[in-house]
Parts: C-alpha cells; structure tokens; sequence
C-alpha cells in the first residue's frame, strides 16, 4: 500500500488496518471521497435489541460527515446515536473470471466507515444535511422540490458520522491466474464489465401532463 501521492491520508486504526488482501488497501483520502461521491446507497449495521441489522439506506457526505435519514420509528436510527456502527459503500465494476472457480473475484470499490453517529437537533444542521442527502441522489432536486415543513422535519430523524475513521478497498484489473500453471487451461478468463446508468425519467401517470421533468432530471446520463 503505497502512500498516497499529495500526502491526504486515512489514518490507520486498530479497526481501519488492513490485514488480508493488503494490496487492495488504499490509505489515500481522495480514494475515500471519489467513493462516497460515487454513490448514494450505503449499508448500515448496528446492533438493535442484541441483533445485528446491516440496514440499506441513503446517506449525503460533505466531506467530513455522512448523513443518514429515516423516519423517527425506525429502530436502526433510534439504535445508532451512541453505538458503535459500521457503514459499507461498495459499487461494483465487474467480475473477475479467472482459469480456475478458486481466483475469481470481483472488481469493486468500496469503503467502511466507523463511528459513533450523533442525532442532528439543530434546525439549521438539520436541513443541511436533509440537503446534502437530497443532493447526494439528485443534484438540482433540493432547489426543485418542495423542502420539508417543520411538521415533516420533526418525523424526521437525521444522524451525522465522522469520517474520521475510515478505510478504502479497491480491486482493479484482470484475474490473479494468467501466469500460473492453469493458464494453460483452455478456459476463457477475463473481466466482465458491470456498468449502471440512468434511463429515461418515467412521468408519474397522475402528474398533469403540461409538467415536464427538468434539465437536473430529464438531462441526467452516464454512471451513478
Ligand atoms: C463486492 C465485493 C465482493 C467481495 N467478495 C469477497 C469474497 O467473496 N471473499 C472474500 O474473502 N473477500 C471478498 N471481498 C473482500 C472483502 O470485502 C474483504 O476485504 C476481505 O474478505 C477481507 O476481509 P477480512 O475480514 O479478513 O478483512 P481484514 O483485512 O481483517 O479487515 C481489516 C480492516 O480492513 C478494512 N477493510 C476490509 N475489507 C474492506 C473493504 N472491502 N472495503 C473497505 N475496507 C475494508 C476494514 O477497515 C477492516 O476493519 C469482497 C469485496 C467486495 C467489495
């Protein structure tokens, strides 16, 4: 795991350290924002009731915070503030065929967060982070949608995690085997690409038909 070259670093934790796949590891903190700015399903595990739940939800970052929603019943959120959590982000970029079942992989980025989430009470902190969240998913939708009135912010359960401790794992390229002896297998090996992109936005059938999806939504391509 080479250093990172502009010296933006992950600090190493008892829990952040690598130890399996180490090559994979990477300690540069742009690794971690281009990860988290990639995505905006995360996957949040913490302890409830004595049971451990790895809950999907989306998040916002600003850079130093990510930013979890839900309602205020929701037992995962109502668990978090004080507990030690986990939060995985992971997107995957292909699969790695190789010679043998034993080599194959995935091609993937992915991060872990840990931390102690705190509940967001102050009304301001509040509708940022409902903003960054908002903005996370769909850049354009904060200042095109209506906001949430104080009755739908006090439903509303908003947790900030530091990103302070945090980890990064990347695998790219082709499968492990092309120089071992089973490259003589007559077996394809390679890499199958996986791609996601937005489609074509599908109007709700009880929208007024004079309203039409903007630029932010019906102009939105590539990958997410
Ligand atoms: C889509 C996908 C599929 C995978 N499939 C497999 C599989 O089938 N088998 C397999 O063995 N491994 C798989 N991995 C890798 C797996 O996530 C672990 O990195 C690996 O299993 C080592 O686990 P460990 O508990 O021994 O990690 P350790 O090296 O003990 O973990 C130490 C610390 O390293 C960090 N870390 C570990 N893994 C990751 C990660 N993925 N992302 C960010 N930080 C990390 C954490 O901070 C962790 O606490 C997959 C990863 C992804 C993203």
């Amino acid at each position: 795991m080479p250093p990172p070259p502009h010296g933006r670093s992950l600090p190493e934790t008892e829990r952040t350290r690598h130890r399996r796949l180490r090559e994979q590891g990477s300690l540069d903190r742009a690794d971690l924002d281009a990860i988290l700015a990639a995505g905006f399903v995360c996957h949040l595990g913490v302890s409830v009731d004595g049971t451990l739940m790895v809950v999907p939800t989306v998040y916002g970052s600003d850079g130093s915070t990510l930013y979890f929603h839900g309602s205020v019943a929701s037992r995962s959120l109502v668990a978090s503030p004080g507990a030690a959590v986990c939060v995985t982000v992971t997107h995957v970029d292909g699969l790695v065929l190789a010679r043998s079942v034993f080599e194959h992989g995935v091609n993937y980025r992915s991060a872990m967060v840990f931390g102690v989430p705190r509940p967001v009470t102050d009304p301001d902190e509040k509708l940022e982070g409902l903003r960054c969240l908002t903005e996370q998913a769909t850049p354009g939708q904060w200042d095109y949608a209506r906001r949430p009135s104080r009755k739908e912010l006090a439903a509303t359960t908003l947790l900030a995690l530091s990103l302070e401790e945090a980890s990064v794992k990347v695998r790219t390229g082709p499968p492990d085997d092309g120089e071992s002896p089973d490259a003589e297998l007559p077996v394809w090996a390679g890499i199958l690409p996986l791609h996601a992109s937005w489609g074509t936005p599908e109007p709700d059938p009880l929208l007024a038909p004079d309203i039409v999806a903007p630029p932010h939504i019906a102009q939105r391509s590539g990958p997410r």
